[in-house]
């Protein structure tokens, strides 16, 4: 019994972290090499509901987009177009 519902639970974790590793870099597939810091809404799909930056190896990104995307982010922190924190 208790196998068995450690065995669900690996399953569930497995299925979750599967779904989130077939992303794939949607900058590379559009040949997007400039990201606007005023571009909120697209920024918005690279940060979490509190603010934070999504890491590379949940969103997909290749390393020189996300480097990209999170300079954008923080430029448009510190012009208020985008929150440090949520609470
Ligand atoms: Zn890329």
């Amino acid at each position: 019994m208790f196998d068995k519902q450690a065995n669900k639970k690996f399953s569930e974790k497995s299925l979750i972290f599967k779904r989130i590793k077939k992303r794939k870099c949607k900058l590379c597939s559009n040949k997007m090499n400039i990201v606007d810091y005023k571009d909120v809404e697209f920024l918005k799909n690279y940060i979490t509901e509190r603010g934070k930056i999504i890491p590379r190896r949940v969103n997909g990104n290749c390393a020189k987009h996300q480097r990209i995307i999170t300079k954008a982010i923080k430029k448009a922190r510190e012009v208020g177009f985008l929150p440090f924190q949520v609470e």
